[in-house]
């Protein structure tokens, strides 16, 4: 398969991390290093799916999710969730924010993958 992601992070080695990953397995990435950038790009190019840091400065990934929802053309994108926060209430936060799943850093590129298979419907993973 092939689809587009789009990678949303202000860490730019997690972004790269996550993109080697991606491109190896033949996925089209797309990074942006702030909400509103990867509010642009969505715009721009709709992606089949978001990989959305909750923690970022200006917009974070929670003020990202109810922006992108509130958006009916965009309602219905899938985001995973991809974060060092893993307390019940941020999971539960980002669930009812509208988020499709839940990785928690640091993650193997097995668990992203696999992820990333589970919400696209595909047997990307591994
Ligand atoms: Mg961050």
């Amino acid at each position: 398969m092939s689809a587009f992601v789009l990678v949303v992070d202000d860490n730019e080695d997690n972004l790269l991390i996550i993109r080697d990953i991606l491109r190896t397995r033949g996925f089209e990435v797309q990074l942006a290093h702030d909400g509103p950038t990867a509010l642009q790009s969505i715009e721009e190019r709709r992606p089949d799916l978001v990989l959305l840091d909750l923690m970022m400065p200006q917009m974070d990934g929670f003020e990202f999710l109810e922006r992108l929802r509130a958006n009916p053309r965009h309602a219905a994108l899938p985001v995973i969730l991809v974060t060092a926060r893993s307390q019940d209430d941020d999971l539960l936060a980002g669930y009812k924010g509208g988020a499709d799943y839940y990785i928690t850093k640091p993650f193997t590129p097995r668990q992203l993958l696999h992820g990333i298979g589970l919400v696209l419907g595909s047997g990307a993973a591994d």
